[in-house]
């Protein structure tokens, strides 16, 4: 896929805005061809050299980016020459929708293996076992603890995993 094509699809405009953050976003949302410093990508874009620094540092952290350092016979400064390597983004992206979705899965049982116990005062929920070690009483604020329905949120959970699962096409099997 073509860098144009990648950066007009909303999802890979969102994985870039949660990484870089808005700040960053002009340098992730404008990748160059071949290579550029720092400096150069700074001017371009009218940005503070740190803010492109700092979204350029994390770009490479997520291997999106990398460099290759060059030093100035005569000055000894070291010059960064950095390379955007957009490829791996759908890869990257896949990756994470299926750590999200393991992650949901099993946040999904643990919601429906337990009971819960809310204190309307607090906010606090408890487990079934911690609510019945405290005789059903905060430890906090000493109210009484209210048996807690989870279903609305197993259920918002169920929708996301089938919305995942399609994305993903992941069969759906039913837990
Ligand atoms: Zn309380």
């Amino acid at each position: 896929m073509a860098f144009e094509d990648l950066l007009e699809d909303p999802v890979i405009q969102k994985y870039l805005h949660e990484l870089v953050g808005p700040k960053g976003m002009p340098v992730a949302a404008a990748p160059p061809d071949g290579e550029v410093t720092d400096e150069e990508l700074a001017e371009e874009l009218g940005l503070e050299l740190n803010d492109v620094r700092r979204a350029l540092f994390i770009l490479y952290e997520n291997d999106l980016a990398t460099y290759r350092r060059l030093r100035d016979e005569d000055s000894g400064w070291l010059t960064y020459l950095w390379t955007f390597e957009y490829d791996k983004i759908p890869e990257q992206l896949e990756e994470e929708m299926h750590r999200l979705l393991e992650g949901l899965e099993d946040r999904r049982q643990y919601e429906r293996n337990n009971e819960f116990y809310l204190c309307e005062h607090c906010g606090i929920r408890f487990e079934f076992g911690e609510a019945m070690e405290f005789g059903f009483q905060c430890p906090e604020c000493g109210n009484q603890v209210e048996a807690m329905e989870n279903t609305r949120l197993v259920t918002a959970m169920e929708d996301r995993i089938d919305e995942l699962r399609d994305e993903l096409n992941v069969d759906s099997v039913e837990a």
